[in-house]
Parts: structure tokens; C-alpha cells; sequence
């Protein structure tokens, strides 16, 4: 049972005030993008043990660095993998093979990604084929107890995410947007992005507003401007992933001496991404980004996709 999973970008991260749980309130609008996990779940285990085994590798072709990636419980694909098990009431003992091509620690949701690829793939493999016991809708569920991001990757799509950001809306969308992506070494960790967003308020005494939706990425998006799109886009942790990691100052400048009608850093970074007015001009994009060595590797994609979809 093989399951394809899309990366996202977000369009829109406004980060509110700490909430008394920890997190934040946050408004995020999230867009599926062609640059694919594979997760592959068979039934039974080459050790004999009692859980799910997981095996993780770059993807054919893919320059992404998987050592970082946990292959024992802590996997997300591997706690996604027991809690459908857990509800389908199943044997967990099975092997999950994950092909990478979405960077790992790169703000583009891998880890949430397989995890949404894991559900799918396990409910598939498990549920009664007559008459499922589990939809989407309860995979979705299932999916924010693992993380917020990863209900969005089983809808896939353009949707917008209150609250923690699991809570989501699809949004109005016409046509499709062709992006690049310049990868970094090394990633950074989305709690660590979080404190320096923190710490850069306070040091600026700028407590942080309540988030709303921005109209002008949600007319943008539903008129297919390109261009427009390209202006709204927007991420409040953008200058903390900045201030850890400077180097991207370079990257975003260099996307927009290349012509990137929408610059932004993904998510929690590092990876950047840069808005095309189409395929050719991102294919031009690409290959001057490439050639200003400014990224570990340059990925071209569209979006929006669908989200986890068995293959
Ligand atoms: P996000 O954008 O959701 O904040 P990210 O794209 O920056 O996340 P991930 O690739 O999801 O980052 O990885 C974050 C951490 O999650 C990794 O450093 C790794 O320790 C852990 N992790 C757990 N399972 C996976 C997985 N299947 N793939 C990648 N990382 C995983």
C-alpha cells in the first residue's frame, strides 16, 4: 500500500500572542505543493517485533539528507501507524518504507506529511473494504493528536488554519501557481524558530495582534493572480528564522535579482520559497538560483495538489 504526500508553503503565518497552553494563535494559510513523500506500509515486521518497523531514504533522484529522521518510535509515520491500530483495533506489526523528497527540518511539514501518508496508507491497509470504519474526516482528527500540521496534509489543497492551525477551512482557488524551492543545509527547529519569534517582540516591545486572515491573499488566490499573490504572501516567522540562520537573507535576494514575483521563507525555514508568473519563468528562476549558489539543492513545483492519495 503505497500513499504520495505532499509538502506545503505556507502563504500566510501570522503568529499571535502565546496562548495559556504554550502555543500560539495562529492564522495560517496552507498550500499543498508537488514535491512528494512516498510512505509504503506492509503488513508484518523483518524482526519479529510487536510494532511498526520504519526504514527511511532520500527519494530517487532527491538531495535531501535523511540521517536527521528517527527510525524507532519517535517517527511519525510509526505513531501514526499505532494509532490506527489502535482504533481499527489491528495488529501494528508492520513495515513502513518512506521515500523522502521533501527536506527534512526544512519548514515544509515532511515529518507531518508521512505521518498523513502513514494514516492513510494504514486505514487502507487495516479498515474493512465493504464498509470503512474510517474516513477522512477521522483521519484528520486522528492526525492532530500528532501534530498540527498533518490534518492539512491528509486534505491537501489551499486551506486556511485557526486556532493552533489544525482547524481548517479549504480556501477559493483558481488555476495553478508554479513555485521554486531552494533548499538549505541543515534545518532548523520549529520550537527554537518559535523563541526567537518570541524574543524579538519583546526585545522590539512589540507584543504581537491578534492574526486575520489577509483579503488580499484570499482574493489573489481566488482570482489566480499570480502576481498579487506574490505581493501577500507572508510569514511573521520570517525574521526569526533570519536571525538564526542570516545566510537566507542571501537566498531571498538573490530569488528576487532573478525575477520571483513572491518571496518568503517556508514556515519555520529554512528552506525559501519564490512565486513564478509560470513554468517557464520559474524554470528560469531555477536555473539562476542554482547557478547563484546560494541553496543545497533548487526544486521546481506546483501547487495547489491534492493531499495524501494512495498511489
Ligand atoms: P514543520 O514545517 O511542520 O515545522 P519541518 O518541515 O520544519 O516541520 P520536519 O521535516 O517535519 O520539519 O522534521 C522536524 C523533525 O521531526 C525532524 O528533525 C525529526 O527529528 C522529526 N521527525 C519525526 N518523524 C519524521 C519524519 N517521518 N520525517 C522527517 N522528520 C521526522
Amino acid at each position: 500500500m503505497s500513499v504520495r504526500v505532499p509538502a506545503k508553503v505556507n502563504l500566510q503565518l501570522s503568529v499571535g500572542p502565546i496562548r495559556d497552553d504554550g502555543y500560539h494563535d495562529l492564522v495560517n494559510v496552507f498550500h499543498a505543493v508537488s514535491l512528494f513523500d512516498e510512505v509504503t506500509a506492509a503488513v508484518g515486521t523483518a524482526s519479529g517485533g510487536t510494532g511498526p518497523e520504519v526504514a527511511v531514504e532520500a527519494a530517487p533522484g532527491a538531495r535531501v539528507a535523511v540521517g536527521g529522521v528517527p527510525v524507532d518510535g519517535d517517527n511519525l509515520a510509526v505513531r501514526a501507524a499505532l494509532i490506527v491500530a489502535d482504533r481499527l483495533g489491528a495488529d501494528p506489526r508492520v513495515t513502513l518504507r518512506i521515500r523522502k523528497a521533501i527536506p527534512v527540518a526544512g519548514g515544509m511539514a515532511g515529518g507531518s506529511a508521512d505521518a498523513a501518508a502513514a494514516l492513510v496508507a494504514c486505514a487502507r491497509l487495516w479498515d474493512d473494504p465493504d464498509e470503512p470504519r474510517l474516513c477522512r474526516d477521522d483521519l484528520m482528527e486522528m492526525g492532530a493528536l500528532l501534530g498540527s500540521d498533518v490534518p492539512f496534509a491528509v486534505l491537501g489543497g489551499t486551506a486556511i488554519g485557526v486556532g493552533r492551525g489544525e482547524r481548517l477551512t479549504p480556501a477559493l482557488t483558481r488555476g495553478t501557481f508554479h513555485w521554486v524551492f531552494a533548499t538549505a543545509d541543515g534545518g532548523l527547529s520549529t520550537p527554537a524558530v518559535y523563541a526567537e519569534c518570541d524574543r524579538i517582540r519583546e526585545a522590539d516591545g512589540e507584543p504581537a495582534g491578534r492574526p486575520e486572515v489577509s483579503e488580499e491573499l484570499m482574493t489573489a488566490l481566488a482570482t489566480g493572480d499570480a502576481k498579487a499573490l506574490g505581493a501577500a504572501l507572508a510569514n511573521d516567522l520570517e525574521p526569526a528564522a533570519l536571525s538564526l540562520r542570516p545566510s537566507l537573507d542571501r537566498t531571498i535576494e538573490a530569488g528576487r535579482d532573478y525575477g520571483a514575483i513572491g518571496a518568503v521563507v517556508s514556515g519555520s525555514g529554512p528552506t525559501c520559497a519564490f512565486l513564478a508568473d509560470d513554468a517557464e519563468h520559474a524554470a528560469e528562476l531555477a536555473a539562476g538560483l542554482d547557478g547563484a549558489g546560494v541553496a543545497r539543492s533548487v526544486v521546481r513545483a506546483t501547487g495547489p495538489v491534492p493531499g495524501a492519495t494512495i498511489c
